[in-house]
């Protein structure tokens, strides 16, 4: 989805300013609200939606210099993992076209890779950043809980949901998250204080120890996923980094605790969508009740009202306990599982996604198969921590493979310069990007 010439020269003007990303292109995710284009969050209910504010991801882009180019396409409310739940239709893979990008940022990951934008924004609740960067092989960001502001990010699960990073280099990734990160008056979630530096992304990871995830087979993971995962290992090692053996910690009680979580959270956040207020009304409704009703039933695709009757039902009077406290106590022991963790090392290795990119249909109806494509990403935003996926190369059939990073809150800084000393180790994308220089640092100026 990109949008008029008219915005973009608009753009440019102020772009000519300068600033650290002076006339850099970028794509948003459409649920990043904006005032030159419409917000649909892929969803018929917000058809044609014009919010009248900027996000502050967007303000700062906008003081950064950046030019936006236009919207992303994505899972209807960013409830999906290959972006086949828009209700505009789905986005294919730019490696292969029968299979799917990921999602649900699967529009701005495929953007990034086939080199429409250097740069694009995604959301990331579950793993929405890091796993369509692995599945279109590009660098993926999910920043700590709180670090860049939350306001004008149409809301999906707010204690889970942060606004996410792609671009095809690390310094990239770092450069867009200087402009972002950083507390905002206007989200009472972000934290205080400035955000972590991260102009050191080439330090290197000498002296560093990364988590080695030793019962990973016992999981189901693809073969060229373990592969890539073992190159990654060997380029960190000679690099300097040190290996520390572990069992991967929470997976399927991952799933199923922020199943519980998010859905609660979303049924709560999309009560808003009720025909009065934004985008598309049913016509044929003559009291409240049926407006309600009908306007819901026909503006929300099957996935969101499977989301919101599962929520609602977590949240429902005689329930609670059994489901949403449980869930809430889970999430309070897995926050605790990471902290441990990380006293043995300084960040961990892990896949982004079990699978490399699956074909176009192939999981659309088995909701929980398309569930499990998370299990390694969920973790990281029930317990805040931050989550980088970081492109290793391609398997022989062409298609990507990636490794996840994930480091304690605020090791966005380590993160990176982890990320980037693998990108120096592997070569190989089909789009060559080489040609093009990373973007100027501004403190190499
Ligand atoms: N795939 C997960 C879900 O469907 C995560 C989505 C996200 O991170 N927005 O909820």
């Amino acid at each position: 989805m990109c949008h008029g010439d008219d915005a973009a020269r608009a753009a440019n003007a102020r772009a000519v300013r300068g600033g650290p990303l002076a006339g850099v292109p970028m794509l948003l995710k459409d649920n990043i609200c904006t005032t030159e284009f419409p917000t649909t969050c892929g969803s018929k209910i917000l058809a044609g939606y014009r919010p009248p504010y900027d996000a502050t991801a967007v303000t700062r882009l906008r003081e950064a210099g950046a030019v936006l180019i236009g919207k992303g396409n994505m899972d209807e409310f960013a409830m999906g993992s290959s972006t086949e739940y828009s209700a505009y239709g789905p986005t294919r893979n730019p490696y292969d076209l029968g299979r799917v990008p990921g999602g649900s940022s699967g529009g701005p990951a495929a953007a990034v890779a086939y080199g429409l934008c250097p740069i694009a924004l995604g959301s990331d609740t579950g793993g929405s950043v890091r796993q369509p960067a692995a599945f279109c092989g590009v660098f993926g960001l999910k920043p700590t809980y709180g670090r860049i502001s939350r306001y004008g990010l149409v809301a999906f699960g707010s204690s889970l949901d942060q606004i996410g990073i792609f671009a095809r280099h690390a310094g990239d990734v770092a450069l867009a998250y200087s402009v972002l990160a950083g507390p905002d008056a206007y989200d009472a979630t972000t934290r205080l204080g400035d955000a972590p530096d991260v102009s050191g992304w080439e330090r290197g990871v000498e002296g560093l120890r990364f988590g080695w995830p030793e019962n990973l087979w016992k999981e189901g993971v693809e073969r060229d996923v373990i592969d890539g995962l073992s190159s990654a290992a060997e380029w960190l090692e000679r690099a300097g980094a040190k290996r520390v053996p572990f069992d991967f910690l929470p997976g399927e009680y991952a799933v199923a605790t922020y199943y519980l979580v998010a859905t609660a959270e979303a049924s709560s956040n999309l009560a808003r969508f009720d025909g009065v207020r934004y985008g598309f009304r049913h016509e044929d409704s003559d009291d409240l009740r049926a407006l309600y009703t009908r306007t819901r039933s026909a503006g929300f695709g099957a996935e969101v009202q499977r989301r919101i009757l599962l929520g609602t039902y977590a949240l429902s009077a005689g329930y609670y306990d059994a489901y949403y406290l449980t869930a809430q106590r889970a999430r309070s022991r897995i926050r605790h599982e990471y902290h441990e963790a990380f006293a043995r090392c300084d960040f961990m290795l892990l896949p982004a996604s079990p699978t490399l990119p699956f074909k176009l249909g192939e999981k659309t109806e088995d909701p929980l198969a398309m569930y499990l494509s998370d299990i390694f990403t969920i973790g990281a935003n029930l317990a805040g921590i931050p989550g980088l996926s970081v492109p290793v190369g391609l398997t022989a059939s062409g298609l990507p493979r990636s490794v996840q990073l994930l480091g304690p809150e605020d090791s966005e800084p380590v993160l990176l310069s982890a990320g980037r000393a693998i990108e120096m180790k592997g070569d190989q994308t089909k789009f060559d990007h080489r040609h093009e220089s990373e973007f100027a640092w501004p403190t190499k100026r």
